[in-house]
């Protein structure tokens, strides 16, 4: 058995941290958070010294493509990342299993329409789903390659995307299958039409009319992606499109209450307009997210517990006894400076301490 000793660390409480508590973690485990915990005999002892210990960061919206994509979220304290769409499905499903990294859920191959933006990227053909009829033998062939999720992209009408019907029809098959739907909408008519057509998750936010209260209202959850807004309206400036827009956005979906769980869009992939670093944008993110009116706790929220039961894994997402150790220790108050969360003293991956730990 291993076993880690966190000493005098405070933890997320609330909205602020936590008086100093010890965290004790056995076999990738956490079993204990308390004042009075003492270490097992043979524990590695970290001293946290009054820093903050995070759960491990979550990306709700990024790629992967190679392994050394997992080690750039792990060393920026992000121990797990919603693949949005990737392909082949072999090297997907390679990259699921990798250990001593990041782990990553993913929607595979996602279902996008004949002609939009999307149909460029060099996806597999049937990536492309023009008739509803489709949708049930595509849904399955996804869960038969190992989809966490399904992914749909959607564009306002004229943009190439799949037709409603076809985008309700694989909704209706994917809840069929027991499988989350995250719908891509950048733009307020494809947002409105993802809401109506019961999209579990909504990623993106319009860049050029804002979500309004209404709408916002009846978003199911959201995963705004404002560091790709940000990089998209500054290296490809478009009329009538603004970062503000999207800011405006998230203002909204906050006020009605909305689950918000941060996702950057990051990629490293040739074949797509541009690049977001992948790992250090997350810290970014909730930068942004803190901008368009978060506080930094429900920032942190958003990169932790909200996504983890966005998606339903219940084994990550806060410090708490029986949780994966996924574990970011920081300099600093996160919860009152949010840029605190890039003072990383250490990552833990399942209780082994990245970059030192064996991989298993
Ligand atoms: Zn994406």
């Amino acid at each position: 058995m291993t076993a880690t000793f966190f000493s005098d660390v405070r933890i997320l409480e609330g909205d602020s941290v936590s008086d100093l508590v010890a965290v004790t973690v056995r076999d990738g485990v956490i079993t204990e958070v308390g004042k009075e915990s003492e270490a097992p005999a043979s524990a590695e002892l970290v001293r946290g010294e009054g820093r903050t210990l995070l759960p491990g960061l979550i990306d709700a919206h990024m790629h992967v493509a190679e392994r050394a994509d997992l080690d750039a979220l792990a060393a920026h304290g992000v121990t797990t990342g919603f693949d949005m769409a990737s392909w082949p499905t072999e090297t997907t499903a390679a990259l699921r299993t990798e250990t001593g990294t990041a782990r990553i859920i993913s929607a595979g191959v996602p279902f996008i329409g004949p002609t939009g933006t999307h149909a460029g990227f060099g996806m597999p053909s049937y990536a492309i789903v023009t008739d509803p009829n489709e949708a049930a033998d595509g849904v399955a062939r996804r869960a038969s390659d190992g989809s966490d999720f399904i992914k749909v992209v959607t564009e306002p009408e004229g943009g190439g995307g799949p037709s409603p019907e076809v985008v309700e029809a694989v909704i209706a098959a994917a809840h069929e299958a027991g499988l989350r739907v995250v719908t891509h909408a950048s733009h307020i008519d494809s947002f409105r039409m993802c809401v109506e057509l019961g999209a579990d998750v909504i990623t993106h936010v319009p860049m050029g009319t804002p979500v309004d209260d209404g709408l916002a209202a009846r978003t199911p959850a959201a995963i705004p992606t404002l560091t790709v807004a940000d990089a998209l309206t500054t290296a490809m400036p478009r009329p009538g499109t603004s970062y503000e827009a999207a800011r405006e956005s998230v203002v909204a979906l906050r006020r009605a209450g909305i689950t918000i769980a941060s996702g950057t869009d990051a990629v490293n992939a040739p074949n797509v307009p541009f690049s977001i670093a992948i790992g250090s944008t997350l810290h970014h993110e909730l930068e942004l997210l803190v901008g368009a009116g978060l506080s930094p706790s429900e920032a942190l929220q958003a990169a932790t517990a909200v996504p983890a039961e966005m998606f339903g894994l219940e084994d990550r997402g806060s410090i708490t006894t029986g949780k994966r150790a996924d574990l970011l220790l920081v300099d600093g108050d996160p919860t009152v400076d949010i840029t605190a969360t890039r003072n990383i003293e250490g990552v833990w991956i399942g209780g082994e301490e990245y970059g030192t730990g064996c991989p298993a």
